[in-house]
């Protein structure tokens, strides 16, 4: 007789993992699309798909180089994308960075894990931005460690507060995360912010994990200052990668970049450099794209300039999303998203996750609720603005249908 089948369940250590953006609502939309029906997605940054293409000479390399890039590499990645990287950082003016510092990845994501996985213990705490991008909360959670949300200020361009980053340090403190350009607020810091963070790390410790993924996707002429920049005494991991800015993201090619105090930081790079082993190395087309891409036309730029698409496209969905009764929006200055604030009078939202189920039921429009970006209260949702013009009009004219429903109801 064949023993009685065992339950096979999934690991506690996912008890507190959570990424909303590909969660049940989605899952909800693709069994909609399987019935037929047509979804206007404003749910995920996946740029490519909105007919906002790669620059051709880094699909073209790509596909010259596929019959070579069979290979495994170096784990770290190899030579010359990584030197690639190592100019970039002197152009953004990161001193000190050899082109050992720089480590391949697919995806930022893979990075992003692994440099937390190496550093924390059980219970270690990292601060991270409330609202986040999840990645950073639910990687904290799976390597044990216990996130610490400091707050964002919608009332000040949603820029850290830094009070409440102060208040929140204890001795498990490990790691603050600066996600400048912001998903999901599309807010960019000033040096003035950057440097207040940076005077906390140096005070208590810290390092500092800069993701930079939208450094090139700013709007109205602003600049982006890398904050390992203002810091050669503080130790900084800064993520970046052609995901956004080069349109590629299914090329999965990602880098990340150690610097300032590395001299006591031997031992936590040691483990950077075991898991980077592990795991043998980053696709290796993808990494050669990256030399590509950092060589090459910086096309981003035309799309963010006064009347480029991306920048046409965060100005229309603005303009109509701040027409809309009891909807209010910090404008974007920078990546590809809006978190709109609803009213709570107006719209008393209990369940965020329902409010986008129902969005998604009766318009057919896919939006991520607020709280998947660890925002407390349910009374913001996030929209990439990637779709063209006539289709965000589309869209944002049937959020305002649901919403008037919604406050009738
Ligand atoms: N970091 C941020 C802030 C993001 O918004 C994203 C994707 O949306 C990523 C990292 C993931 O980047 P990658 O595609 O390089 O893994």
């Amino acid at each position: 007789m064949k023993p009685a089948m065992k339950t096979v369940s999934k690991s506690d250590k996912l008890a507190s993992v959570c990424y909303d953006i590909r969660g049940p609502v989605l899952d909800k939309a693709r069994q909609m699309e399987d019935e037929g029906h047509k979804i206007i997605k404003l749910n995920i940054g996946n740029i490519a798909a909105f007919g906002l293409e790669p620059p051709d000479e880094i699909v073209q390399d790509m596909i010259r180089n596929l019959p070579h890039a069979a290979g495994y590499t170096d784990s770290k990645g190899l030579f010359a994308p990584r030197k690639s990287v190592v100019h970039y950082c002197q152009e953004k003016r990161i001193a000190g960075v050899t082109v050992d510092d720089v480590y391949l990845g697919n995806g930022a994501s893979e990075l992003i894990v692994m440099s937390i996985n190496a550093l924390l213990n059980n219970g270690d705490e990292v601060l991270l931005p409330a609202p986040d991008y999840p990645l950073y909360t639910a990687a904290v959670a799976l390597s044990g460690g216990t996130p610490v949300h400091y707050l964002c200020d919608e009332q000040s361009d949603w820029m850290p507060d830094i009070a409440d980053i102060k208040s929140k340090i204890t001795e498990r403190t490990k790691a603050i995360v600066v996600i400048n350009p912001n998903n999901p607020t599309g807010a960019l810091y000033p040096d003035s912010v950057l440097l207040e963070i940076i005077e906390v790390a140096r005070q208590h410790q810290l390092i500092i994990f800069a993701d930079e993924i939208y450094d090139k996707t700013i709007y109205d002429g602003h600049g982006h200052t890398s904050i390992a920049s203002l810091a050669d005494d503080v130790l900084c991991v800064t993520f970046n990668g052609l995901s956004k800015n080069y349109r590629s993201c299914g090329y999965r090619a990602g880098w990340m970049v150690v610097s300032g105090e590395k001299r006591h930081a031997r031992d936590y790079i040691e483990g950077l450099n075991m898991l980077a082993s592990m795991r043998l190395c980053a696709n290796t087309p993808g990494q050669l794209a990256i030399q590509t891409a950092l060589g090459g036309y910086q096309s981003i730029k035309d799309l963010v300039a006064p009347g480029g698409r991306l920048a046409r496209q965060r100005d229309q969905a603005y303009d109509l999303l701040t027409q809309i009764p009891g909807v209010s929006v910090v404008k974007p200055k920078a990546a590809l998203y809006m978190f709109p604030r609803l009213d709570p009078k107006m719209y008393p939202i209990a369940n965020d996750q329902q409010f986008a189920y129902d969005l998604l039921a009766e318009e057919k429009v896919l939006i991520v609720q607020g709280t998947g970006f660890n925002w407390l209260q349910p009374d913001h949702f996030r929209l990439v603005f990637l779709p063209n013009t006539d289709d965000l009009a589309e869209a944002v004219g049937r959020i305002a249908r649901f919403l008037d429903h919604y406050r009738k109801r």
